[in-house]
């Protein structure tokens, strides 16, 4: 995902670039299993140290409910909102400071490169919900057999059976 934009570097502030994704991101990240393409639009807007660059991209990856245990496809929405810096000036070629805590991953390298792979490494690893349920009903597991009650109901009871009771059904059983 490398755009060289010197030509928009070579522009005044405000100029704007607008570019049509469609990504492969397969070996984007081990935690990311996609199941699409990334796509979407998005713009490049020259600023005075360098370009902004927002966008609205999506894709559909494969989670697993934390309830369940089950696999499945959920559709992501990944805004895009990142500024990137120069390094080198692209009218004199002179190295341009950079700010100590300037991440690498948002500077455009000294052949005005601009690289959003690990931006959106970061924004997709950002849109995984930190539990992801399959549906907003799913049931789960029975935490008594383990059955995935989504596909077949057994008879445990949810609740633990309240001990006094226990002790009930024991008399009532002798
Ligand atoms: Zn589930
Ligand atoms: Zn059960």
């Amino acid at each position: 995902m490398q755009f060289n934009v010197s030509q928009l570097l070579k522009e005044g502030a405000g100029a704007l670039r607008q570019h049509t994704l469609h990504e492969n991101i397969e070996r984007l990240d081990p935690d990311i299993t996609p199941l699409s393409t990334l796509d979407g639009t998005i713009q490049m807007i020259r600023t005075p140290t360098g370009v902004y660059v927002r966008g609205n991209l999506h894709c559909s990856a494969e989670l697993v409910c934390a309830r369940c245990l089950d696999p499945f496809s959920m559709p992501l929405h990944i805004p895009l909102d990142e500024e990137f810096q120069s390094i080198v000036d692209i009218a004199t070629g002179a190295t341009l400071p950079v700010e100590p805590d300037d991440e690498l991953a948002t500077q455009i390298d000294d052949r005005h490169t601009l690289d959003l792979t690990e931006v959106l490494r970061q924004d997709i690893l950002l849109a995984l919900p930190p539990f992801p349920i399959c549906r907003t009903n799913c049931a789960g597991l029975c935490p008594a057999c383990g059955k995935n009650q989504n596909i077949e109901k057994c008879n445990h009871p949810e609740e633990k059976i309240d001990p006094r009771l226990q002790v009930l059904e024991q008399l009532l059983k002798e």
